[in-house]
């Protein structure tokens, strides 16, 4: 079961042993690997999610992850009654969102071992969020489990951070998710490497690049701007195209999900209601519609903002390419199918300008997470490129 999470052998086996050590501890014991919140660290498409899941489905099994038996079939297709998965809709989690956890995390299990609790990006919860929280995982119910997941321990409030076991996902290396996408997608050696080195260690990212033409084109496009900088007008219709490209992804990536919902909402009211009944039923479908388009909304804000951070990842790889040549540094190339024209770059700029440019880039993702608008923050950003 555990092989799905691939590059992580070392976190892998602290998990593991971490759930035999809860085990143990139900029986009164005191274990050194027994903790009620834990939290997962590593970079976006490091696994953190899968990593969080398969730890779940352990924690249930009886054999301590066989991978086999109902109950780690139900935690993998997300149907056990005592594993929830909670992912904030919008940009952050607010203090409403964590009430109903709260009463969640006083709950018994009604199958499992444990009642878990999975809270992805946890890194978005608001402080107010966070310290309602605090208390539900400071001193957690007999049998209830944390399992946070966040980009880095960092990004998580200092006061909940302090409470749970840290277990840190590296980047998967390229070679690593290569093999992953020739065994289990079938893909050929060629384009494997290509998108595995292409992807920047994300790996739901690596099998998008290798299956889908219009993402590697979107991907070459972004992968021009630096050549295109010159003058304003260039600057500016170059971080148009940047959030163009962002947003399609993140159309294609959220069309489909909202309008499953949509029919989900319309069918559960939709049935069996006649006269006063009815009119009742259609005011409560119409305020529940609204509920549902504005929690999409906040999706897809928050969609496009993780698209535009990855363009400008591949920005960062693309200028931290240039670094490698410039400097000689015996380090393998992110974009290697462009040598050539990085090569080119690199002559014609010097370290000092390219240092000056990761900067920008970076210091852009940062600005990126505010409420400032995302044309703007890029506009600034290619004038920066630009003069740098
Ligand atoms: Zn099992």
């Amino acid at each position: 079961m555990w092989q799905e999470l691939i590059g992580q052998e070392f976190s892998v086996k602290v998990l593991q042993q971490a759930a035999l050590d809860s085990k143990e501890a139900l029986t009164g014991k005191v274990m050194p690997g027994f903790s009620q919140a834990w939290l997962l660290t590593g970079p976006p498409g490091s696994g953190r999610s899968t990593a969080a899941r398969l730890f779940a489905a352990t924690l249930q099994c009886e054999q301590n992850g066989c991978g086999k038996c109902i109950s780690c079939i139900s935690v993998n297709t997300g149907t056990h009654p005592d594993v929830k998965v909670i992912a904030p809709q919008g940009l952050s989690y607010g203090i409403d969102d964590t009430k109903d956890l709260v009463r969640e995390a006083t709950l018994m299990p009604s199958l499992g071992q444990w009642n878990i609790i999975i809270l992805e990006d946890a890194d978005r919860l608001t402080t107010e969020a966070g310290n309602a929280l605090l208390k539900a995982i400071e001193e957690p119910a007999k049998l209830t489990m944390w399992i946070l997941c966040a980009p880095s321990s960092k990004d998580v409030l200092i006061t909940i951070r302090s409470r749970c076991r840290i277990v840190s996902l590296r980047t998967p290396p390229a070679d690593a998710i290569a093999d992953l996408l020739i065994k289990r997608d079938g893909i050929d050696k060629a384009m494997a490497h290509f998108a595995a080195h292409a992807s920047l260690g994300h790996v739901g990212r690596a099998k998008l690049l290798a299956t889908d033409e219009q993402v590697r084109e979107r991907r070459s496009l972004v992968l021009q701007v630096p050549f295109e900088l010159k003058d304003l007008p260039s600057c500016f219709a170059a971080a148009q195209r940047l959030v163009d490209a962002a947003t399609e992804d993140a159309d294609i990536a959220t069309d489909e999900m909202d309008e499953k919902e949509l029919n989900n909402l319309l069918r559960a009211y939709g049935e069996g209601a006649e006269g006063v009944t009815k009119r009742k039923v259609e005011r409560l479908a119409s305020s529940a519609k609204k509920e549902l388009e504005e929690g999409q909304k906040k999706r897809y804000k928050r969609i496009t903002r993780d698209r535009l951070d990855l363009t400008l990842q591949e920005l960062a790889a693309f200028y931290r390419d240039v670094l490698v040549l410039q400097t000689g540094a015996d380090l393998e190339l992110f974009h290697t199918e462009m040598k050539g024209s990085i090569q080119r770059f690199a002559d014609s700029s010097s370290v000092n300008s390219t240092i000056k440019r990761l900067d920008s880039v970076e210091s852009t993702r940062r600005m990126l997470n505010s409420e400032a608008a995302p044309l703007l923050v890029l506009e600034s950003l290619t004038v920066q490129l630009a003069r740098a």
